[in-house]
């Protein structure tokens, strides 16, 4: 099972779903370019619902990678994490300074600036620090020491976030110190400002540098590039927008959105991808816990894990229980006669012979050690038992495994038959015990045979063979 998102193989499924989305972002901002500066109504809620849906799902994205860094040790998922927390932090921020959403010029103190600064920063930083993930990533080993790797981990979560309040303090703070980019309510400006262009150039570049460097292999790296893609699209139509609340601002608001999305939705899918896998090996692995690894029938341990809930189920619904317990005659003697790997196959055949010839979902039968097997038949009389036993010794009867040194010249079984009362119920050690004692019965007997405990009921008339086999 593959335990990292880094190591999922991009199957043609999220390729094509990758190629439709970014196609999609595409068509938005060629469609708005020519129109973003357009001024549209003020809808007050419309920042707040944005900022929340960005800081939660760049706080999940963080937690989700950050967790997967903890799991696989890889420093890249670390640092990624971090960036992705830096964004989060950062929008919660600029909602609190952002005009108009707690208080007409915005909370902290916040100038007119504060809030364009803000966005500049987080989307300056944020891939910058996605390229110093990718960058790690390259020149790190695959997984960190396990020594040191919490402190690791939050130092690689932690640094991005004091980078990110440090940023916004000055453009709260400090705004002075920045170039002027808001003039009265317009952000004209940052379509020719340095850092307008610098964010756009950066990144672009970031993106060019994730496909060059992992031609988007893996499923992170597929949606990390479509992530990079929007927010591409997110800083060319803000930056020809002009001012808040035009078509260009209210259509990159959105865009932020999807770009914040995409890595969160593979790694959702990823959670419920492994989710499956885990869920099928955990079938397989009690599948494989339950097998005799020799004959492929169920073990000693499925029997004594079923075999009590069969007995009790049997007593709640006032029904017989019976269970058979067939033992190979003279097995040493075939192994010593004939070799343990001739033995190990009459095992193998002896035991499919006998799962063949049960017919009920709910009767299995079960390897209970050597060549000794267990038979548990719910719903079962006495006197079906019997039949089914003789059933099952006419079945390896017919196997005809050659055993010269039997009277029979061939390999037998012997049967013991106990069947738990309706009205009290035995402990099941005492029945298996009375089906041992059958058994033991049978082999004194002559071997070859079937016994039932504590002897043939007097309404039982058994049919003409099993009469002659039955003790
Ligand atoms: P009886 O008719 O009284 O049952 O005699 P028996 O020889 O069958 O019984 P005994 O308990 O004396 O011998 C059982 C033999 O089964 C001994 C052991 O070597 C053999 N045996 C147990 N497990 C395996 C196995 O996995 N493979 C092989 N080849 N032999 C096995
Ligand atoms: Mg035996
Ligand atoms: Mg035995």
């Amino acid at each position: 099972m593959k335990s990292s998102i880094m190591s999922l193989a991009v199957s043609r499924h999220h390729r094509v779903a990758a190629c439709i989305i970014a196609g999609f972002i595409l068509c938005v901002v060629l469609a708005v370019l020519p129109v973003a500066a357009v001024v549209e109504p003020t809808i007050p809620a419309f920042l707040p619902l944005f900022a929340m849906a960005v800081f939660a799902t760049e706080g999940l994205t963080a937690y989700l990678l950050w967790t997967q860094f903890m799991i696989t040790r890889q420093a890249f998922l670390g640092a990624l994490a971090g960036a992705y927390a830096y964004t989060a932090v950062t929008v919660a921020i600029q909602l609190l300074v952002f005009p108009g959403v707690f208080a007409p010029t915005g909370l902290l103190g916040a100038g007119a600036q504060s809030a364009v600064w803000i966005w500049a920063f987080w989307h300056l930083g944020s891939p910058l620090l996605m390229v110093t993930a990718l960058m790690l990533r390259r020149a790190l080993p695959a997984s960190l020491p396990e020594r040191g790797l919490r402190r690791a981990g939050l130092a690689l979560l932690g640094a991005p976030m004091m980078l990110s309040l440090a940023l916004c303090y000055v453009a709260i703070r400090h705004a002075e110190w920045l170039p002027q980019l808001v003039d009265d309510h317009s952000y004209r400006r940052l379509l020719h400002a340095p850092s307008g262009i610098g964010i756009a150039l950066i990144t672009a570049g970031t993106l060019l540098y994730l496909v060059f460097t992992t031609r988007l292999r893996t499923m992170l790296d597929l949606w990390l590039a479509v992530a990079l893609f929007a927010a591409l699209g997110d800083v060319v139509v803000s930056m020809v927008a002009n001012s808040r609340f035009s078509i260009g601002w209210y259509v990159a608001r959105l865009e932020s959105v999807l770009a914040s999305s995409a890595v969160l939705g593979v790694l959702i899918w990823e959670i419920s991808h492994l989710y499956r896998e885990l869920h099928a090996a955990n079938a397989r692995l009690s599948e494989f816990a339950a097998r005799d690894g020799l004959t492929g029938i169920y073990n000693r341990r499925y029997f004594e894990e079923r075999y009590p809930l069969a007995l009790a189920g049997a007593h709640g619904t006032q029904r017989a229980l019976s269970i058979l317990m067939v033992d190979i005659d003279h097995f040493k003697r075939f192994n010593d006669t004939l070799g343990h790997l001739r033995g190990d196959e009459c095992l193998i055949a002896v035991a499919n012979a006998l799962q063949a010839s049960l017919r009920r979902s709910g009767d299995f039968v079960a390897r209970f050690g050597g060549e000794e097997f267990a038979v548990v038949l719910p719903d079962c009389e006495r006197e079906m038992a019997a039949r089914i036993g003789e059933n099952l010794r006419e079945a390896i009867a017919r196997l005809a495994v050659a055993a010269p040194f039997t009277d029979a010249g061939r390999v037998t079984v012997s049967v013991g038959v106990a069947t738990s009362s309706v009205d009290a119920q035995a402990p099941a050690a005492d029945l298996l015990a009375q089906a041992d004692a059958a058994l033991y019965r049978a082999k004194e007997a002559g071997r070859d045979r079937v016994s039932i405990w504590p002897a043939a009921p007097r309404a039982f008339a058994p049919a003409p063979t099993i009469q002659r086999r039955l003790s």
